[in-house]
């Protein structure tokens, strides 16, 4: 995925993790806390609005208390000033305390008077009797002479509630006992709910607890709670108000009425508003600065990314280290590119260098006149200069179809030859026959080295070839040359004595005879004479031929100069053996030879020593036979002897 897409569905996977959390978490918990504000307000404004009726009853109890403590109000009960009515309770005075009752009982809590008050009409009225028993009620008449407390709350009778002060009649002195009992009272009607209300400054409403526009839930609610607690249920009535409820107790505890607060819901529907525009507004925040940060992105690190990163594309597929991308900016982008620039000069240079190298490499390789090769590890030709083209005599489109084993004589070599690199990983001057497109033998000395491919890490093999065919052929020349007579093609006489050696100690080893002939060819000066000395020379010619056909292909047969010969013949069963081989070269050499000016019938001295008979050391064999060979040329030439210790002596040390 392109990096442009990857921010963009980062920020996109992130900006809805944030509308997530946003919408469904922190708005609604924002949503939860305004209605636990609201909630506790609308608890508030029912508490003021009912300790604004506890301040009412305070204000009635204080009141009866002024009323009670009079002495006028002792002598009236107790039937002793009769004209109390008619001076104290005028309409001036309902009016002014704003009472609609005042009940007077005695001692022994029987009525003395109830004197009821319309405030609307502003004119007496009779005291309703539902009223009057309801009140009666609550006078206790088993109370004690001695108690002085007084008490306020609501009071309910019919339909009606009643705020009551109920406060027993003392002397001026307030001490016991009590003389009787005065009761006050305010009905709660609309316009003590509207005073209520003014005073609090908030709607009210109170209803009977019977009274059939209550909401039953709502009751029940109430009137399920803890009773010793106040209990208020908070209810949205719409989107605009919510209301507050709680039920009002009488004197006894008994619900008698349902208090009612309504309140606007501007403060949560404010509050509401603040959260949504404060999502709203990080919505758009984010927004604005999402779209900000990618258009900075895009305009100073994608597009830029992007272009550097077609330059360079497009400089790998040129293949040219020449070329360079463009720098814009002197920031880390404009830093890697002019890094880029800088990395690819090192290659131009590296790589004119390699060039360079490359060329004296193949100049070296392809003008050297000694063969060279680069083969795979399966022997398959990668490289291979003119001189080795030219050797072998193959094309080198041929050649790179083959392996080296396929030049290989033998291609059993191939695998020494790899087993001897394995060990050093080089070779030098190792041996080898190599075979010839035309068939020709090529003897070699192999140069190589066992190397590791660069990049793919393979081993390859470098190697020189080292054509000694010429070469060998010359040492193997000399040596002949120095072993051999040049003038008959035998052994000479150093070379007889190593082969002398030799045959003593196989013949030693297989506990063999060993004949030693020596055999001077009688009075060959006169062929030179008489013929002259290229005359004579054929003749030792003819004579090595002889030799050689007379005696087996095993045998040994050397000139140690002139006229003298050495035949060594190994796995003589008798001396008898040895002097019919000595019988036969003789024979040998009476035949004609094919000059028919040379003297016929060419005759030899011969003398036998034999291993183990007459000795065990070579010279010694030598010197005895010679000995024994010049016995014969005394006893009158042609002919052959064995060394005999009591004619030829010892042998000459
Ligand atoms: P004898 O029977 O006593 O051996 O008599 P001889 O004539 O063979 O005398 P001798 O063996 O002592 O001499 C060998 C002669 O061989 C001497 C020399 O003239 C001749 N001779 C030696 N080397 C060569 C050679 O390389 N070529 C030729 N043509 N003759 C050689
Ligand atoms: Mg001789």
């Amino acid at each position: 995925m392109r990096l442009r897409a990857q921010i963009i569905w980062g920020m996109g996977f992130v900006a809805v993790a944030v509308l997530a959390l946003l919408f469904g978490f922190a708005y609604p918990r924002l949503g939860r806390t305004f209605t636990d504000i609201e909630q506790v307000d609308v608890r508030q404004d029912v508490d003021r609005a009912t300790n604004a009726l506890a301040a009412e009853l305070s204000t009635l109890e204080v009141q009866s208390h002024d009323w009670a403590s009079w002495d006028d109000t002792a002598a009236y009960v107790a039937g002793t000033k009769p004209s109390y009515v008619d001076e104290n309770l005028s309409a001036d005075t309902f009016m002014n305390l704003h009472l609609n009752l005042i009940a007077f009982f005695d001692a022994s809590g029987r009525l003395v008077l109830a004197q009821a008050f319309d405030l609307d009409e502003g004119e007496a009225a009779a005291a309703p009797e539902d009223e009057m028993a309801a009140v009666a009620s609550v006078v206790s008449p088993g109370r004690s002479p001695d108690d002085t407390s007084s008490r306020a709350g609501l009071l309910s009778f019919g339909d009606q509630v009643a705020l009551v002060a109920i406060h027993p009649i003392l002397n001026s002195a307030h001490e016991p006992p009590v003389l009787g009992t005065l009761v006050i009272g305010r009905t709660l009607g609309p316009s003590e709910v509207d005073r209520l209300a003014a005073q609090v400054a908030l709607p009210l409403s109170v209803r009977g607890i019977t009274d059939p526009r209550n909401d039953p839930g709502v009751v029940a609610t109430l009137l399920g709670g803890d009773p010793a607690r106040r209990q208020v249920a908070v209810v949205p009535l719409n989107a605009e108000t919510v209301a507050g409820y709680t039920v009002w107790r009488d004197l006894s505890g008994v619900p008698v009425a349902v208090l009612g607060v309504e309140v606007s819901r501007d403060p949560f529907r404010a509050g509401l508003t603040a959260a949504t525009f404060l999502l709203v507004a990080t919505v758009v925040t984010y927004v604005l600065l999402g779209g900000g940060f990618l258009w900075f992105l895009d305009s100073r690190v994608l597009s830029r990314t992007a272009r550097l990163t077609r330059s360079v594309a497009q400089i790998a597929r040129d293949q040219d280290p020449a070329a360079r991308v463009a720098v814009v900016g002197k920031d880390e982008l404009g830093g890697l590119a002019e890094n880029i620039n800088g990395m690819l000069a090192a290659i131009e240079e590296s790589s004119t260098a390699l060039v360079q190298s490359e060329r004296r490499y193949h100049n070296l390789f392809d003008s050297s006149r000694d063969p060279i090769y680069i083969t795979a590890a399966d022997g398959h030709f990668v490289d291979v200069n003119p001189a080795l083209v030219e050797l072998f005599g193959y094309s080198r489109d041929q050649l790179m179809t083959k392996t080296a084993g396929e030049l290989y004589a033998r291609p059993e070599d191939r695998d020494a030859f790899r087993a001897a690199i394995a060990g050093k990983g080089f070779v030098t001057g190792y041996p080898v026959s190599l075979r010839k497109k035309d068939g020709t033998l090529v003897r070699c000395l192999l140069t190589t080295i066992a190397d590791k491919a660069p990049g793919t890490g393979e081993v390859i093999y470098q190697g020189i070839i080292r054509d000694v065919t010429e070469l060998l052929r010359q040492q193997e020349e000399l040596t002949f040359l120095a072993t051999h007579d040049p003038l008959t093609g035998l052994l000479t006489r150093s070379a007889l004595n190593d082969v002398l050696s030799l045959e003593i100690a196989r013949a030693m080893r297989n506990l063999e005879r060993l004949a030693v002939f020596y055999l001077d060819l009688d009075k060959f000066k006169q062929v030179n004479d008489i013929h002259g000395h290229a005359a004579g020379d054929r003749v030792l010619r003819d004579v090595a031929a002889r030799l050689r056909e007379a005696l087996r292909a095993s045998d040994t047969v050397a000139r140690l100069g002139g006229d003298e010969f050495v035949a060594l013949l190994p796995g003589i069963d008798s001396p008898k053996d040895a002097e019919l081989a000595a019988e036969k070269i003789l024979q040998a050499l009476r035949d004609s030879f094919s000059d028919a000016d040379l003297a016929r019938g060419l005759s030899a001295s011969i003398g036998i020593a034999l291993y183990p008979d007459d000795g065990d050391d070579g010279t010694r064999l030598l010197q005895k036979a010679d000995a024994a060979m010049y016995n014969v040329k005394n006893c009158g030439r042609d002919g052959w002897k064995r060394y005999d210790p009591k004619t030829d002596g010892p042998s000459r040390s």
